[in-house]
């Protein structure tokens, strides 16, 4: 892996390049961004040139170094994960103590914390000590989904370098590498996940487009469907925070879908465009406005199911005005904002 296998982060990859032919980098960096994006493969793609023998502006690739690099086997190269779900300060007090030795190859020593966000109170404010004063010739990258979780004192000693989401076609492109999909399953997985190839290949296609029949079927007879139906349904949506998510974004695509048909009249700009008849079929029963008002309803329900609520009652609620058409006894004026994030 080096950064000319790194799609969809030019201008970060090109400053980067930049601070290593200068030699101008920073101490501490903080890779933010989208979970799943290229953060982790651009750090150890930076590691790699820094630790790699030939020192040229690109890792040879060759060398023990780079191999090592690439089997996570390097002894100047400190990965710290959490476990169980956190950092302790255990782990940091390892970290200074190997960062306080010696470099093996006499080059650079270089740190990656993969999920800094999982670290505890305490251990953040010990690393902070090693941010404030690194020892020589060391490199600290922070990465996170979740830059707001760290302390600001931490946030303020790294030099923050931010990772937007791909774009759904350099998603796609990247899940066509990894697995045997066609374009618009690539497609479709690439913007339930938002531009996430890393989320995207975590997902079972099969179970997706399982999840998306479920659905076709209970809107398609939505109209009879009674209490207990919708319970059933909501229980099914609310089975984990993985499900519902994913639930939610699959809803969020078919409403999407309908309002572009609806707009354009052609399956060209389609996500489910494998689902096409029923697209065109659902959407000639439903007028732009309630369209627009039912996504918009998604996108606040979605908001709160954030916070502390009842999931099963708030989705029960969400299919409930979903069925009924009563989208529009929600606030509208956030309409053009929620199209405008499809
Ligand atoms: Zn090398």
């Amino acid at each position: 892996m080096s950064f000319k296998h790194i799609q969809g982060h030019e201008k970060t990859i090109k400053i980067l390049k930049q601070a290593t032919k200068t030699g101008r980098l920073s101490h501490a960096y903080l890779f933010s961004g989208l979970e799943g994006i290229g953060k982790r493969l651009t750090a150890i793609a930076l590691s790699k040139i820094l630790l790699c023998s030939s020192k040229g502006s690109e890792p040879c690739g060759k060398c023990s170094a780079c191999i090592q690099v690439e089997r996570g086997n390097h002894p100047d190269l400190i990965m710290v994960s959490p476990l169980d779900g956190t950092i302790k300060i255990e782990s940091i007090r390892n970290l200074k103590q190997e960062l306080s030795r010696k470099s093996f190859a006499v080059g650079y020593k270089i740190c990656i914390v993969d999920n800094a966000e999982k670290m505890s109170i305490q251990a953040e404010n010990s690393l902070l000590k090693t941010l404030e004063e690194p020892p020589p010739d060391t490199i600290i990258i922070l990465i996170t989904g979740q830059p707001y979780r760290l302390l600001p004192t931490v946030l303020s000693r790294c030099q923050q370098i931010k990772f937007h989401p791909l774009s759904i076609f350099t998603a796609s492109e990247l899940i066509r590498k990894k697995v045997d999909v066609d374009t618009k399953t690539a497609s479709l997985l690439a913007s339930l996940t938002g531009g996430s190839p890393g989320k995207a290949l975590q997902l079972n296609v099969e179970y997706v487009k399982q999840l998306r029949d479920s659905w076709i079927e209970y809107s398609g007879t939505s109209s009879s469907a009674g209490g207990e139906d919708i319970s059933n349904l909501a229980a099914d949506f609310c089975r984990d925070k993985d499900t519902l998510d994913l639930r939610l974004n699959l809803l969020r695509l078919w409403y999407r879908d309908m309002i572009f048909y609806k707009i354009y009249g052609s399956s060209k700009e389609l996500l489910n465009s494998d689902e096409t008849k029923e697209i065109v079929s659902q959407s000639s029963s439903w007028s732009l406005e309630r369209l627009v008002d039912t996504l918009f309803c998604i996108e606040e329900y979605s908001q709160t199911l954030e916070y502390n609520v009842n999931p099963q009652l708030a989705v029960e609620s969400l299919l409930l005005n979903l069925n009924s058409g009563n989208a529009s006894l929600f606030p509208c004026s956030g309409r053009a904002a929620a199209v405008g994030n499809y």
